[in-house]
């Protein structure tokens, strides 16, 4: 994989190239999402609707603790996890840990790290985590880390995700580099730390210095809700301090349900790539995103709104199940062009709601995910006319 990136003041635009047959043709802009996905595929939407998204161009993000129990038959079966999960025309990222459901803490150990799936607990050693890449065969991924930082842990918690992070990285350079399947796949390392400055640096400097194809900036969050309770403020300046280490021309992720404000301060940052799990936990929630796009431009090229910093909910969202919506007859959001808005009213929506009716998050789904890829476009545009690469 190869990066391209042009960096001005306002933030980064660049292009992810070069992935691995048979996507070797394909272009990434960024800044950008990956689409999340449960169980191998975006949840709520069958092979028919995804085709229904108007963005067919996608790096889905295929989270491990939620495709972990499918390893023996997709190792049977040879072709790889995009090919078993009947998606084989879309490339995709491998995380460790699932950005959209909280982590039970407190379960790492030396020797490996803990993934919770449907079955329970289940632990790997960076060589069984490698057993499962080669078999999956993404374009990218995370390799095995330590993230289980939760907000006020010891800091002798986070000096161990720090080591513990850098060993298992190590650990999956070496087979990495000894296996020749994987010799066009991108490797992610993990930036470790939680809200400790000098753990901070020293897990970049460290990372920094090893093979890696780009970054994670991991362990302000133990996913899920608890995205609700990173400090912005100090998160922001971490990621100040981390970045004037890391090198400019590898791409960066942050991963979590974070609302659209707070990825735009993060891109001004230095973010590269998120993934879509708001889309996908505000669907859950019977809810809608109407984040104004034509706000953007003011949004990103002044001093940013300190809604992030006060973290307030200032995201436009609409929650469709108020009563408020019973008998509101118009789109989900004027002008919008997806598949939902085109065809369904907010009342028909809140009815679906009521009942319990499984196509409400269906249509949530659609309508988020395609309103979060046009913020990336309109992200994208701003960033076009400010950086020329
Ligand atoms: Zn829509």
């Amino acid at each position: 994989m190869k990066f391209m990136v042009k960096v001005s003041g306002v933030g980064r635009s660049g292009r992810l190239t070069d992935f691995p047959k048979p996507f070797n043709n394909e272009i990434f802009k960024t800044p950008m999402i990956m689409a999340y996905t449960r169980g191998g595929t975006i949840p709520h939407l069958t092979f028919n609707s995804v085709q229904r998204l108007e963005d067919q161009k996608m790096l889905l993000l295929q989270t491990l603790p939620t495709v972990v129990e499918f390893k023996d038959p997709v190792k049977e079966q040879g072709k790889g996890l995009n090919a078993f999960v009947g998606l084989p025309e879309y490339p995709f990222h491998v995380s460790v840990q699932d950005p959209g459901t909280l982590t039970p803490t407190g379960f790492n150990v030396n020797k490996g790290v803990s993934v919770w799936c449907e079955g329970g607990k289940k632990k790997l050693t960076p060589g069984e985590f490698m057993e499962i890449i080669k078999s999956y065969r993404p374009v990218s991924y995370q390799a095995l880390c330590d993230s289980d930082t939760p907000l006020g842990c010891s800091k002798k918690r986070l000096n161990k995700s720090v080591d513990n992070s850098l060993r298992f990285l190590d650990s999956c350079l070496e087979e990495h580099q000894d296996c020749s399947e994987l010799c066009d796949v991108a490797v992610f390392g993990t930036i470790q730390g939680g809200y400790d400055s000098f753990l901070r640096k020293k897990s970049a400097t460290e990372t920094a210095s090893r093979a890696v194809d780009g970054f994670v900036i991991d362990g302000f969050h133990v996913n899920g809700p608890d995205v609700e309770n990173v400090d912005i403020p100090k998160m922001k300046e971490l990621l100040n301090e981390i970045f004037l280490i890391l090198p400019k021309d590898k791409p960066r992720i942050l991963h979590g349900a974070f609302e659209p404000e707070i990825m735009l301060e993060a891109i001004k940052y230095g973010i590269d790539i998120f993934d879509s799990s708001y889309a996908y936990t505000l669907a859950e929630t019977g809810e809608a995103t109407i984040f104004p796009l034509s706000k953007i431009p003011e949004y990103f090229l002044n001093e940013i709104t300190n809604c992030a910093a006060k973290r307030t909910k200032c995201s436009s969202v609409l929650t469709l199940k108020d009563d408020l919506y019973k008998a509101d007859f118009h789109p989900v959001l004027e002008k919008c062009e997806c598949y939902t808005c085109k065809h369904y009213t907010r009342a028909y929506i809140h009815h679906l709601l009521v009942t319990s009716e499984l196509l409400a998050q269906i249509l949530l789904m659609i309508h988020n995910l395609h309103h979060l890829s046009n913020f990336f476009k309109s992200i994208q545009n701003v960033l076009d006319n400010q950086n020329e690469i």
